[in-house]
């Protein structure tokens, strides 16, 4: 069982703007930010999510 995980970027890939990772960055709109830093995003403009938990 080989699992390769190979994501392939780009010359100057694109990460985040936020914390400048360029691990699991999305770009959403634009946004070009990681997951981490889009759950503190979403968080601010309101999207809360059932249940906070401590994080
Ligand atoms: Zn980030």
């Amino acid at each position: 069982m080989q699992e390769r995980r190979e994501i392939k970027y780009g010359k100057g890939s694109r990460k985040c703007k936020r914390c400048g990772t360029h691990k699991a960055v999305i770009r959403r709109g634009g946004l070009n930010i990681c997951r981490r830093c889009i759950r503190e995003v979403y968080t601010k403009i309101g999207f809360k999510k059932t249940g906070s938990r401590g994080g």
